[in-house]
């Protein structure tokens, strides 16, 4: 089968691949979903390990895949994580690899999970407060949250990213003290605006931090200045501190929207393709699988699935719905 570029109609390629290992979580973070948390998909809809590696492994050997990211829920709570981690890392050595996680349980499978052949992590950390952390997660686990993050760092999992999100009243007060803290421990900080993925439908314009306000706060303390870098698809726009070597990211998504330049593709823990977070439509690959289909025959419905994709994600657009599916479960 030759290679096909997972092209969509305004020219954009996807390269970037998210997949999501598991809707469920051990956090619950009160802007993502409800304390008593959700109604996790069935087993028998997740995809099983030999399932998410044979799609990784169409996306990779006939679609241009280049980079791919294990989010959820929270991926560190799938049992077979290491193993898929290590199959993947067998499709193509110059994969780039990487995990989006809370931490937690982290100090015990850094280590495992470099061997494996993962490249870098990405630790989801709102604050340095243990207190504003147990506010927001509504869990008591700060330390272990510290603890991942320095395992990750001895593993060689680096650069090792943080991303936050303020809230305000909760913790939009604590952007210099986490860059800070970020800073003197060598992890790269990144600011995301609040976006309306909420399980709770809480999200409003009005309500969230903009990039604008953590940029002023962020200038209360430190001297920002544009990275010479360019930015290319990266969603963060990226600041040096204090004239270097420090850097901090903000990922503007609301407020400076980033679609035009957008290369990424998203493959839930259930094997619904989604061309954007905010889609409202998905492509079915599960089902494909479990009928029987060849790899050509699967390729042939992602390459469909994003020519559907939108210009842009329309959160500004008057006529916007939020996606049916809460970012815990399309996966972030
Ligand atoms: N559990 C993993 C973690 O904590 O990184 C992966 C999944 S979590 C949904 C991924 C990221 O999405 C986290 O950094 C979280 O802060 C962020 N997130 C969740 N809801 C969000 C929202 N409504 N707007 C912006 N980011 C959100």
């Amino acid at each position: 089968m030759a290679m096909r570029p997972l092209e969509d109609r305004y020219g954009r390629v996807a390269t970037d691949l998210r997949v999501s290992l598991t809707d469920r979580c051990n956090l619950r973070c009160n802007y993502c979903m409800p304390a008593e948390g959700l109604d996790w998909l069935p087993d028998d809809k997740v995809l099983t390990d030999d399932e998410v590696v044979r799609l990784i492994g169409i996306g990779v050997e006939h679609l241009g895949i280049r980079e791919v990211r294990f989010t959820g829920g929270e991926p560190l709570v799938r049992r077979g994580l290491v193993g898929i981690v290590e199959r993947t890392r067998a499709l193509d050595p110059d994969l780039e690899l990487s995990i989006t996680t809370n931490a937690l349980g982290l100090a015990r499978t850094a280590d495992k999970l470099a061997s494996a052949g993962l490249d870098r992590v990405n630790v989801s950390l709102d604050t340095v407060r243990a207190d504003t952390f147990h506010t927001i997660t509504r869990r008591d686990r700060f330390h272990d949250v510290v603890a991942g993050l320095e395992a990750a760092q001895a593993a060689g999992l680096g650069p090792v990213k943080v991303n936050a999100v303020l809230l305000r009243g909760t913790n939009d007060d604590q952007a210099g003290e986490l860059l800070a803290w970020c800073l003197e421990r060598g992890y790269e900080l990144r600011f995301i605006e609040q976006m309306p993925l909420d399980a709770q439908h809480g999200w409003s314009r009005t309500g969230m931090v903009t990039a604008e306000e953590i940029f002023e706060r962020l200038a209360r303390d430190f001297v920002l200045t544009p990275a010479a870098e360019p930015r290319g698809s990266a969603p963060a726009e990226l600041f040096t501190v204090d004239g270097g070597p420090g850097t901090v990211g903000v990922i503007a998504s609301v407020t400076r929207p980033f679609c035009g330049d957008c290369d990424r593709v998203r493959l839930t823990a259930d094997g619904q393709v989604r061309n954007c977070l905010f889609a409202r439509e998905e492509s079915d690959l599960r089902l494909a699988l479990r009928a029987g289909a060849s790899d050509e025959e699967i390729a042939d419905r992602w390459v469909v699935a994003m020519r559907g994709k939108l210009a842009g994600h329309g959160i500004d657009d008057p006529a916007f719905l939020q996606p049916d599916r809460p970012m815990s479960a399309i996966g972030g």
